[in-house]
């Protein structure tokens, strides 16, 4: 038997070839397959193999991963059954995949997977056919008006789907087919289309000082070739974005991809736009709502190097590219950059990796860095490169805090007199309010007067959340819904049921009331259909068509509307209660100030409202302040003392089962059974906050560890030596967790 891998993609006459393969399934190691003599394999080519039962896609590894040990009896082994024809997986991103199973302690199959998320490109290709002209064909016997004006168009000479030419010439694609008979047109496949190449001197920006000190220190790590981290700060407004494009410049004038990583990718038509007037292209999208062919499309011209920015949601990470060399984060604080279910990675700290791996540059930017960021900026293991104030020399906007206890809103109402009457004001300047609100929905909890009873999730604890515009009772956490009931389900009681607080469409309604006269979009991911009609909605926002604006946390992110003069945040409160997150009082400050930010970008002076119960708390008295080095000095300071992130590094296990008791028992029998470490604290088990999802009963366990420890080494060796999992009990470990629920 030959050994693995030496002859790889040659023929030894004598010998079997063997391939390690790794399969897109939760296994942590690669699997010998015989290469049959027919087939041409080099590592990360594609393959197909069989596996159990079944035939699957696998990934030929350039070398063995996990258990070497038992040598597999030649008779068992299998033979690779075909190699697929897609670009093979770049070697940085092989051991991207390896370096984030390793962390994670996600399988490598499963973040093999993450790599593999274009299913277009493992099928078959079918080319698209056109049709083009025939040049020198006789003209056709009969020549109709529409034959003739077909002709005329295909002239060019181009190559156009039949369809396409047919709607150009306004006659029937049976008049095309008619032509192709006829010998005038041909039918080719239609090429593949380079993406737009951006160029980096399209529109050069004219850098107030700050920034061009900013440009330069960005480019100078571009041009340094290796790696590093730099932190963009800057306030909203500061000109962020227009600075880091020149990085982007610089690296495509080296001749290298960049990817920009954005949140909430989706909303984001104008940055597609800002990024086109900068570089006469737009970049190539990469994100959910893309169609099955246009993933395999970005994924193939990610790899052969044709798409040279990719601007995309956390997963452009995993792309094949043949050449990146920067990668921007911008939003670098955003929650959403963790992925919370299978592999769980926290995109920004991933994309740091990549920049590693790859030797080249990685720009986090935001207006409220992440406490991480902030810690490494100050260790000096980022650069910190700060914009001080907004480029329009606009003052962030003044933020007044409503004390709810003494000024609340009338009952049944969510608007204190305050805020309505900064509305009011607004309104007469003629200029934008943004109202917020982090909740979706029409209200939170649906009550019956008579009896007292909640409606909650019959698979969760959670309460159903009445959407009004459906006329329906929703789950956040499993999707459960079913009609808004007439009568209490307990008590059946008719007419019984009141909904309980506010959600964005209650806001909405009151708003109607208030202000009928005024043009109101309420943004919320679950009322918008789609990117289309989302961008439509935000397009006309910002051309000052919508006076007020009611939304949930996407309104917080990256959009610009020139014409808001006014922010109010309908509850401040919310999110702070969260009482075992460590990140509930960064996340609720950096929620508030993106939020407030959006107000008085352009126009001289912007103004802040935020309706509260607790103005003296640390967060809202940071907030109203807007000062927000006291509030980062204070925040470190408390991560310090409590062996927090950064300073301490957590691990969260969720334990779940069908069972309560089987769920706690094993939960107890999983921390008895953890390696005795001084330095390592192991806490709980204790019944999560969220305690049953989708009919799972939930409890948690959290490791603490010092920041030097090797906590992965740590939880390896106990996971190792926990018995078989049986029945339906799930064990999930998450590094770095941002969820506690
Ligand atoms: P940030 O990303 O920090 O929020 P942006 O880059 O979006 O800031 O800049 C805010 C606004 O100011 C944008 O409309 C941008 O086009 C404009 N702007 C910033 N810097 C410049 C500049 N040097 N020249 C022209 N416009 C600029
Ligand atoms: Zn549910």
């Amino acid at each position: 038997m030959q050994s693995l891998f030496e002859p790889l993609g040659r023929e030894t006459p004598t010998a079997t070839r063997l391939a390690p393969v790794v399969l897109a399934v939760a296994l942590d190691q690669t699997y010998d397959y015989i290469v049959p003599d027919d087939v041409e394999i080099e590592p990360g080519c594609f393959v197909m193999v069989p596996f159990g039962p079944q035939s699957r896609i696998g990934v030929v590894w350039d070398r063995p991963v996990g258990e070497p040990g038992k040598p597999v009896d030649p008779k068992k082994l299998k033979t690779i059954t075909a190699r697929l024809d897609a670009p093979p997986l770049p070697a940085l991103t092989m051991r991207f995949a390896e370096w984030i199973a390793k962390y994670t302690l996600a399988p490598l199959g499963m973040t093999v997977r993450m790599m593999m998320s274009a299913r277009a490109v493992f099928e078959p290709q079918k080319p698209r056919f056109g049709v083009t002209l025939v040049e020198g064909a006789p003209e056709p016997s009969r020549m109709t008006p529409a034959r003739k004006r077909a002709l005329e168009i295909a002239a060019d000479g181009a190559i156009r789907a039949k369809a396409a030419l047919a709607l150009a010439a306004e006659c029937s694609t049976a008049v095309v087919d008619g032509l192709v008979q006829s010998g005038n047109l041909v039918e080719v496949a239609i090429p593949e289309k380079r993406p737009p190449q951006p160029d980096p001197k399209h529109q050069v920006t004219e850098f107030t000082p700050e920034q061009a000190t900013a440009v330069a220190t960005l480019q100078s790590a571009v041009d340094g070739g290796n790696f590093s981290v730099s932190l963009l700060d800057g306030v909203t407004g500061s000109g962020k974005t227009e600075v880091y494009f020149e990085a982007v410049a610089r690296t495509l004038e080296r001749g290298h991809q960049a990817v920009i990583m954005l949140p909430e990718i989706a909303l984001t038509d104008q940055f597609m736009r800002r990024f086109n007037a900068r570089f006469g292209a737009p970049p190539v999208e990469w994100h959910s709502a893309l169609s099955g062919p246009e993933r395999g499309r970005v994924w193939r011209q990610a790899a052969n190097g044709e798409a040279r920015v990719i601007v995309g949601a956390r997963s452009a990470l995993f792309l094949p590219f043949s050449d990146l060399g920067l990668i921007i984060v911008d939003e670098e604080h955003d929650p959403g950059y963790k992925q919370d279910d299978r592999v769980h990675y926290q995109a920004r700290d991933m994309a740091v990796v990549r920049g590693s791996l790859g030797g080249f540059p990685v720009i986090l930017a935001s207006a409220t860095p992440s406490i991480e960021s902030h810690v490494n900026a100050r260790t000096g293991r980022y650069r910190h490169v700060v914009l001080p104030g907004r480029f329009s020399g606009a003052s962030l906007p003044d933020i007044t805090a409503i004390d709810l206890r003494i000024t609340p809103p009338e009952k049944g109402k969510w608007l204190a007199p305050p805020l309505v009457d900064a509305i009011t004001r607004t309104m007469e300047d003629k200029q934008q309010t943004l109202l917020f609100l982090n909740r979706r929905g029409y209200a939170p909890l649906t009550l019956c007067r008579s009896c007292g009873h909640r409606i909650e999730c019959p698979q969760c604890t959670a309460w159903l959340v009445e959407h009004r515009f459906r006329g329906r009772l929703h789950c956040h956490h499993c999707g459960f819904s079913i009609a808004l009931p007439e009568k209490c389900p307990k008590c059946a009681e008719p007419g019984s049921l009141v909904a309980c607080g506010p959600g964005v469409e209650r806001v909405a309604e009151e708003v109607a009331e208030r202000f009928p006269d005024a043009k109101v979009a309420l943004l919320s991911s679950d009322l918008i259909p789609g990117l289309t009609e989302m961008r439509e909605v935000i397009r006309s926002i910002e051309a000052g068509g919508i006076d007020i604006v009611i939304g949930t946390q996407m309104v917080a992110k990256g959009h610009h509307f020139p014409n808001l003069a006014t922010v109010g945040i309908v509850d401040g409160d919310l999110g702070l209660a969260q009482g075992a997150d460590p990140r509930a009082g960064e996340r609720t400050f950096q929620l508030l100030h993106q939020v407030t930010g959006r107000a008085g970008r352009a126009l001289a002076e912007g103004r802040g409202y935020v309706q509260t119960h607790m103005p003296d708390h640390p967060v809202m008295a940071a907030i109203i302040a807007s000062d927000r080095e006291a509030f980062i000095e204070q925040e470190i300071q408390s991560r310090r003392r409590g062996l927090l992130p950064p300073y301490g590094r957590l691990v969260a296990l969720v334990i779940a089962a069908r069972e309560k008791e089987t769920a706690q028992l094993i939960a107890r029998d999983i921390a008895l059974r953890a390696p005795r470490s001084d330095k390592i604290e192991v806490l709980g088990p204790a019944e999560a906050p969220l305690s049953v999802i989708r009919g799972r009963h939930r409890w948690r366990l959290l490791v603490k560890a010092p920041r030097e420890i090797d906590v992965q080494a740590y939880l390896r060796a106990w996971m190792s030596e926990l018995p078989p999992l049986k029945g339906d009990v799930r064990v999930t470990v998450d590094i770095d967790p941002y969820s506690f629920l």
